[in-house]
């Protein structure tokens, strides 16, 4: 009788720290800090995935929202290989008289692209 209280005890105090570990990894876990720019987003996101559309129309609305800027010459927002944000991209002017050109290049992936000015 003795035996079977204390068995009971202890499955309650383990049940209790074992309650108490999850919900502290799982606070510490939910408590990631988001980015200022990436929180009207994240309160858009679906819980499942957004289909083309709705993909579009969240880009749509960031870029309407200046969170995001195409560049103007290129059109893209990051590297087309490797995702590396555009502020991280290397510019350089070539040409000649005629002709300029203006190449863009990732320092990360070594992603290159050319267009004509
Ligand atoms: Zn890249």
């Amino acid at each position: 009788m003795k035996l079977n209280f204390i068995i009971g005890m202890l499955g309650i105090l383990i049940g209790g720290i074992i309650t108490w570990i999850i919900a502290h990894f799982y606070y510490k876990k939910s408590n990631v800090d988001i980015p200022e720019w990436a929180k009207p987003l994240m309160k858009k996101l679906l819980k499942i995935a957004p289909n083309k559309e709705e993909l579009i129309s969240l880009f749509q609305d960031m870029i309407n929202d200046g969170l995001i800027e195409p560049h103007s010459v290129f059109k893209h927002v990051a590297c087309p290989n490797c995702k590396s944000p555009l502020e991280n991209m290397k510019y350089r002017v070539v040409g000649d008289n005629l002709h300029d050109g203006l190449i863009m290049e990732c320092p990360k992936c070594g992603y290159s692209e050319f267009a004509d000015l």
